[in-house]
């Protein structure tokens, strides 16, 4: 069995998977310092008692950051959100000695493509060798599979930062220092922002959630299937900043299968096949088109991606 923990925006997931089935999980608010940190490994250490206790061996943990991990190190060379302090941290020496087991580090988009991949292959699918996925949510994760192996680069940034292409030169700046970044417009942490930039928003039903910086995306979707206006057009914008960032991957890396995934994929069930049309009209005229699939259970791509990583791969 595996230990998964997922350091996301908001929550960090917790996850035992035996055979990459997710046998159980748990949650907690995600820690904003280097101190608070250790309530995760305190939780980690309760899942694993528990399933050591019912005569279940846990032999590796995978953990999953939103950021840029050093292929060599395994550490965090770069994070634009909560997670700064751990840039440059020892987060594997950290994880390997809190948890007592082997640890593998990897960044969370590209964890979860692997868990996609897999699936694909166990539910009978024919093996793919070029793949990418778009993780939606407090910000936009991506990763690449190319000729069968992950797309890492010399520093472990490649493929990763598709949530940054520029789909909007006249869009919001960035907290990565680019402008009309896909993330600044179809991520929820600049949501409200958005909201509070449309002429007459204060008269819509975001008028409340509009005031609150973490508003999710699951209000927007809510509000827009409800007719309202505001939301409606804020929603097509996020959907179109959606498609763009697959746009940039497929015309980049002509991945045979795109994936989508993420908490608000749930939101915007509705709008799916939308974005996978969106996609196909706007690739390059003579590019072969992709499969695209949505993940069955977005929010446990990282989880059980971490699992398969965790176990293939010589853990630290
Ligand atoms: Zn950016």
């Amino acid at each position: 069995m595996i230990l998964a923990v997922d350091l996301g925006g908001t929550h960090v997931k917790l996850g035992m998977v035996a055979d990459g089935v997710l046998v159980d999980e748990d949650r907690i608010l995600a820690p904003a310092t280097l101190r608070e940190l250790g309530a995760v490994a305190d939780l980690g250490r309760r899942m694993i008692a528990t399933h050591t206790g019912s005569g279940v061996r846990v032999t590796r943990a995978g953990v999953a950051v939103p950021g840029v991990v050093d292929p060599r190190s395994g550490r965090l060379t770069s994070i634009h959100d909560k997670y700064a302090y751990l840039v440059g941290f020892d987060l594997p020496g950290w994880a390997t000695e809190e948890l007592g087991l082997p640890v593998v580090i990897e960044n969370d988009a590209r964890a979860a493509l692997l868990g996609e991949v897999e699936a694909v292959r166990t539910g009978g699918g024919a093996a793919v060798r070029d793949a990418a996925i778009v993780i939606t949510g407090t910000g936009i994760g991506t990763a690449v599979l190319a000729d069968g192996a992950p797309l890492v680069g010399p520093e472990g940034y490649g493929g990763v930062l598709g949530g940054h292409f520029t789909v909007d030169l006249d869009g919001p700046p960035c907290n990565c220092g680019n402008i009309g970044c896909a993330e600044a417009i179809g991520g929820s942490w600049n949501l409200a922002a958005q909201v509070r930039a449309v002429v007459g928003w204060e008269r819509s039903t975001l008028a409340d959630a509009g005031r609150d910086d973490s508003m999710s995306m699951a209000v927007l979707f809510g509000a827009a299937a409800s007719g309202d206006a505001v939301a409606t057009g804020l929603a097509d914008r996020v959907v179109d900043a959606w498609a763009a960032t697959a746009v940039n991957l497929c015309h980049a890396y002509q991945p045979e299968l795109l994936i989508f995934s993420g908490g608000p994929m749930r939101a915007a069930a509705g709008r799916r096949d939308a974005l996978a049309d969106a996609v196909r009209a706007r690739l390059w005229s003579s590019l072969r088109r992709p499969e695209v699939r949505f993940a069955e259970s977005p929010e446990h791509s990282v989880v059980r991606g971490l699992a398969v990583l965790a176990e293939r791969k010589d853990a630290r």
